[in-house]
C-alpha cells in the first residue's frame, strides 16, 4: 500500500475522492455507528422498506393470490437470481435464489455425490464454516458409506484430491481469517483428478471478482476449461439482503439436465400445476426450487442485489482492498504496543474484505468497541473481524475504528467483569 495517512483528513479526502461515494447514502445507518460487520449482516438499503411496504400493502393486500403472476412473484427467484448471477460471474439461467446457504448446500451436496458414482469422499478443510461440514455429515449419515467427509488443512487440498474424491467443496473466503482460495487452481485440480466442485461464496458475493463460469486465479487470471461445477452463497452478507435473507444456488448449465434434486419438492416438478402423482424433474435450474418462495424475503434482497448491480465491480474491490490495507496499516502503526497479531493474508488479493487481528482479550476488546459504536465481531478462540463493505464504509470510517481501538487499549476500558462472558451472539 502507498504511505498511510498522518490525519483524519487525509482520510476525508481520499473518501472525497471516491468513485463509489454516493452508494453510502443510500443506506440507512444508525448515527454514531461505524458498522464494520456488514461481511455477518449487512446494512440496511433505504430502498428497502418501501419496497416491502408496497410489497405488503400494494401486491399482498391489492392483489391477493392474483399477485403470483400479476407481480410476479413466482418468476421472482429466477429473475433475482439473474441478477446475482452477473455478479458472480455465471449466465442468467444457472443461478436460483431460494432457501438458506446450508440447505442449498445440502441439495447441491446430494445432487453432485450422485453424478460421481464409485467415489465417496467429500474433501474439505479446516477453514471452512462448520455448517458447511455438518451439512456433509448429514448427508454421510443418510447414504452410509456412499458418503463420507475428509477435512484436510487449507493449504493441503490439491494434494489430497484423489480417485475417491467426488466432490471438492471449499469456501473461497475463510470466515475467520478472510484467505482466499484460488479458485482456478482449486477447480483445475479438482477436475484434473475427476472430481467435482462446490464453491460456497458467502463471504466473496458482493465482495470481490467472481467468475464461476471462468473461475479466477489470485491475481486476477483465469481458468481455461471448464469452470465451477456447483456454487451456493449468501443474501444476508455483503448483498444487504436482511436477516435470514433467502440464499443462492448455481448450478452449471452442463450439469443441469443431469441432477436429480433429493430435495424433490412440488415447485420443482416439471408442471407443478398439473398435480401428478409422480415427481418429474423440471428442465433446467428450475427443478433445484423445492417449495414456494419468500416472496417478501426475495423482494428484499432484490433491493441489495441492485444497488450492488449498480457500483463498478472492479472499483468496489479496489475499495475494499484499500479499506483493508489502511487498517492493517494502521493498527499495527498506532496499536502496535497493544498485542494485536495480524490473522489475515497480509497481501490484499489473497484475503476477502474483512481482516481480522488475533489478541488473547479478543471478545472483551470487541464488546469495548461495540459498546463505543464501533461494530465488528469476534469469533472463538481469540479474533476480533472487521469486515469492510465499499458501498458504506469509508477511510474515515477507519481512522475513526482504529482511533477507538487504540483509545480502548490505552484506557483498559475492555476490562470490566460483564465483558468476561461471551453472549450467544458473538
Ligand atoms: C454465513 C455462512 C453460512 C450461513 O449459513 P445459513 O444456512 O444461512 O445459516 C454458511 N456457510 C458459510 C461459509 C457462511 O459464511
Amino acid at each position: 500500500m502507498s504511505e498511510l495517512p498522518m490525519t483524519r483528513a487525509d482520510c476525508e479526502a481520499l473518501d472525497t475522492a471516491d468513485p463509489l461515494r454516493s452508494f453510502r447514502d443510500r443506506f440507512d445507518l444508525p448515527d454514531g455507528v461505524i458498522y464494520l460487520d456488514g461481511n455477518s449482516l449487512g446494512a440496511l438499503p433505504k430502498a428497502t422498506a418501501p419496497r416491502l411496504a408496497e410489497m405488503v400493502g400494494g401486491e399482498w393486500g391489492g392483489e391477493l393470490i392474483r399477485g403470483w403472476l400479476s407481480r410476479g412473484w413466482m418468476a421472482a427467484p429466477r429473475a433475482v437470481g439473474a441478477k446475482i448471477a452477473r455478479l458472480v460471474g455465471a449466465e442468467a439461467d444457472e443461478v436460483l435464489v431460494a432457501d438458506t446457504t446450508a440447505i442449498n448446500l445440502f441439495k447441491l451436496l446430494a445432487a453432485a455425490i450422485e453424478l460421481n458414482p464409485g467415489r465417496t469422499t467429500v474433501l474439505s478443510d479446516t477453514g471452512n464454516f462448520p455448517t458447511d461440514l455438518y451439512m456433509v455429515q448429514g448427508l454421510g449419515t443418510l447414504l452410509g458409506d456412499r458418503c463420507r467427509l475428509r477435512v484436510v488443512e487449507p493449504e493441503a487440498v490439491e494434494a489430497a484430491i484423489d480417485d475417491d474424491t467426488a466432490i471438492v467443496m471449499l469456501t473461497e473466503i475463510d470466515y475467520r481469517t478472510g484467505r482466499r482460495h484460488d479458485m482456478a487452481r482449486g477447480t483445475r485440480a479438482a477436475h484434473a483428478k475427476g472430481a467435482l466442485t462446490i464453491w460456497d461464496l458467502a463471504h466473496s458475493a458482493g465482495a470481490i471478482p467472481v467468475d464461476l463460469n471462468r473461475p479466477l486465479d489470485l491475481d486476477g487470471g483465469r481458468l481455461d476449461g471448464p469452470g465451477a461445477d456447483f456454487a451456493v452463497g449468501c443474501g444476508y452478507k455483503y448483498l444487504n439482503g436482511g436477516p435470514g435473507a433467502p440464499a443462492f444456488l448455481y448450478v452449471a448449465r452442463r450439469w443441469q439436465d443431469k441432477v436429480r434434486p433429493a430435495l424433490s419438492g412440488w415447485l420443482g416438478h416439471a408442471e407443478p400445476f398439473a398435480f401428478d402423482l409422480d415427481y418429474r424433474p423440471a428442465p433446467g435450474i428450475d427443478r433445484m426450487i423445492c417449495s414456494t418462495p419468500s416472496v417478501l424475503a426475495v423482494a428484499a434482497l432484490d433491493c441489495g442485489v441492485e444497488l450492488m448491480a449498480e457500483a463498478d465491480a472492479a472499483a468496489r474491490h479496489a475499495k475494499s482492498r484499500a479499506l483493508g490495507d489502511l487498517f492493517v496499516g494502521l493498527v499495527e502503526r498506532d496499536c502496535a504496543a497493544h498485542g494485536f497479531t495480524l490473522a489475515s493474508p497480509r497481501n490484499s488479493t489473497q484475503r476477502g474484505s474483512q481482516v481480522s487481528f488475533a489478541h488473547p482479550q479478543g471478545y472483551s476488546i470487541m464488546q469495548a468497541l461495540i459498546a463505543r459504536g464501533v461494530i465488528g465481531d469476534f469469533r472463538a478462540p481469540d479474533l476480533i473481524r472487521f469486515g469492510f463493505a465499499p458501498l458504506y464504509n469509508g477511510h474515515a470510517d477507519v481512522w475513526d475504528a482504529v482511533a477507538t481501538l487504540r483509545a480502548v487499549m490505552e484506557t483498559a476500558a475492555w476490562d470490566r467483569p460483564e465483558w468476561r462472558t461471551r453472549a450467544a451472539v458473538t
